[in-house]
């Protein structure tokens, strides 16, 4: 057979399979966008897990009718106006996420930059893209996602539970939250209590918003910084732990990931202490140069890369380690850093 390029809407939707895997990375795009757009508050409803609708809407700075336009397309991105991979201060820039979503599922994006009088609406449908309308806002932006995957069946097969879905969706937006105390979220539908988590002044206040009060009470401070790689945030005493990894947070210049190498400090640094099937409770942030971090390593960004990631681990372990210390609790050893 011959060899042929792909119409563009197969390769989207090609291309979402690896962003977009299910409802709760609608959220993590969308609520990035918003912050990258300079929101102040962000506002996020799902229904049925997030399956049927999600709906994020921001107080940025809102897009002119030409960005809105162009926003939807592949490829498409106003943060990299110099092609500067090596230095991404914003959250997103593979200009991948609104093109990804568009293409399979029907995508409403309503608009209106902060300049202008009124705003603009598209709607993009399994990859087919409308003419721009106007409408009347508030400046801003409005992003609805209705019947995420129905564009690609195999992949709607995949998700699970509203429930489980909603659970996801949840953990998602606590991640952005506490990378973010200063902006204000919340989440609403589905028969989960609406959450409000208020503009905080600085971390702690929102980690008791999303770890609860008690995580306050079981906290411990932590610093460090070794050659441009700045260590702080909070730490629970090992007394104070979990069944499972969900309350370990970690955020690298301001993006909330899993990454595994950052997890495996966090879990070294506590060995002596912590039962083996326990996990610590703990909010790190990590900040560096943007040149010494790849965050151009996983489509959905969720991992990044270090130029020293021996430099990152042993800072953590040995923070960590010196923290807890200090609260009584000696490592045995001090292999593993
Ligand atoms: P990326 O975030 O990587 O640039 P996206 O597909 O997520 O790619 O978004 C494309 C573009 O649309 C962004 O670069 C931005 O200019 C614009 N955009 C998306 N969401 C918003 C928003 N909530 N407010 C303002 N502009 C937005
Ligand atoms: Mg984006």
């Amino acid at each position: 057979m011959a060899v042929r390029a792909l119409p563009e809407h197969i390769v989207n939707r090609i291309a979402a399979g690896e962003v977009i895997e299910r409802p709760a990375s609608v959220v993590k795009e969308l609520v990035e966008n918003a912050i990258d757009a300079g929101a102040r508050a962000v506002e996020v409803v799902t229904s049925a897990g997030g399956k049927s609708l999600i709906r994020v809407t921001d107080d940025g700075e809102g897009m002119c009718r030409d960005d809105l336009v162009a926003a939807v397309d592949r490829h498409c991105t106003s943060k990299l106006p110099d092609d500067d991979l090596a230095h991404i201060t914003s959250l997103g820039f593979r200009g991948e996420a609104l093109a990804s979503i568009g293409s399979v599922a029907r995508l409403s994006l309503e608009s209106r930059h902060k300049s202008e009088e009124h705003g603009w609406s598209i709607l993009v449908d399994g990859g087919r893209k409308g003419e721009p309308v106007p409408a009347a806002r508030a400046a801003g932006t409005q992003v609805e996602v209705r019947e995420l995957f129905f564009a690609t069946p195999a992949r709607l097969k995949f998700l699970r539970s509203d429930r489980a879905e909603t659970s996801a969706v949840t953990d998602q937006l606590r991640r952005i939250a506490l990378a973010h105390p200063d902006i204000r979220f919340t989440l609403a539908g589905g028969d989960r209590k609406t959450l409000d988590w208020a503009p905080r002044k600085s971390l702690l206040p929102r980690l008791g918003d999303i770890l609860g009060e008690e995580f306050a009470d079981n906290a411990v401070p932590v610093a460090a910084e070794k050659e441009g790689v700045r260590l702080s945030g909070f730490i629970a005493l090992p007394t104070y732990n979990r069944a499972n990894s969900l309350s370990q947070f970690v955020v690298v210049n301001g993006r909330s990931l899993r990454d595994r190498l950052l997890a495996g400090a966090i879990r070294a640094a506590y060995a002596d202490v912590l039962a083996r099937d326990r996990h610590a409770v703990a909010a790190l942030f990590l900040e560096l140069s943007p040149e010494d971090l790849d965050v151009n390593v996983h489509p959905a960004k969720a991992e990044v890369r270090f130029r020293d990631s021996g430099l990152v681990r042993g800072l953590i372990i040995r923070a960590v380690r010196e923290a807890l210390a200090e609260h009584g609790f000696r490592a045995a050893s001090t292999g593993g850093v």
